[in-house]
């Protein structure tokens, strides 16, 4: 599939947590990267909630995490972050949240979004549901004039459609990418978040057995599997 698939120009993945991209689908956007995309990634939480440490302020977490997502990121080459700073597991489906994310596709105009697969039954983290409404209505909202009409106003963003959607997460993948040629350039971004796998040494073993897994459905080395949507 990897090779029939047009590179997009611009691409952004809208996620809840800091690491969740990483997890998801950065050894497919670091190869995309390679190939010339730039890349916007758009955190929805702070991540804050995510310790075991009962000394660890939220506040304090948060702040940690948003650098490990940036150190993430700029493993893999992605040039623009919107962090927008929710709480950790209180991410609501609302049209305040839409319109957050409405923006930053018009502000960053990507051909190609990655998102959690909203559908994906048996989901049970509600941050990893809202993103992936939230990623898809913004998308559908950036395409037209009348969505958040006072976006537009001032004539700094303009109206932007996205034409494809590879959703992450999915339990009816209908695309797959190799990635065999990123998996240590994932393996690395990982390891930025430091506050979440710091202490698990097992974690590369854990990921290069998941991407073969993956792979082997498929008949690659080692994959992401996405359920690929192109929009009218
Ligand atoms: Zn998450």
């Amino acid at each position: 599939m990897a090779e029939a698939f047009a590179i997009p120009k611009r691409a952004m993945a809208v996620f809840a947590h800091p690491d969740d991209v990483d997890f998801g689908c950065s050894g497919t956007l670091a190869g995309f990267i390679e190939r010339g995309t730039h890349v916007t990634y758009c955190v929805l939480t702070s991540g804050d909630k995510g310790t075991h440490d009962p000394k660890m302020a939220p506040e304090a977490l948060a702040e940690i995490r948003e650098k490990e997502q940036r150190a993430a990121g700029e493993a893999i080459g992605v040039k623009d972050f919107v962090f927008l700073r929710h709480h950790d597991g209180e991410l609501e489906r609302s049209m305040a949240l839409r319109e957050e994310v409405c923006r930053a596709i018009r502000l960053h105009r990507p051909d190609l979004v990655f998102t959690n697969d909203p559908w994906s039954h048996y989901q049970i983290h509600p941050d990893h549901r809202v993103a992936g409404w939230s990623g898809l209505d913004g998308v559908i909202a950036a395409r037209d004039h009348l969505f958040f009409p006072e976006q537009l106003g001032d004539g700094k963003l303009a109206k932007h459609r996205v034409s494809r959607v590879l959703l992450f997460g999915s339990r009816d993948p209908n695309v797959w990418f190799d990635i065999s040629g990123t998996l240590n350039k994932k393996i690395n971004a990982l390891r930025s978040h430091r506050s979440q796998l710091g202490g698990r040494s097992e974690f590369p073993k854990r990921m290069r057995a998941w991407a073969k897994s993956i792979g082997a459905t498929w008949n690659v080395p080692a994959a992401e599997a996405f359920r690929y949507i192109e929009l009218g």
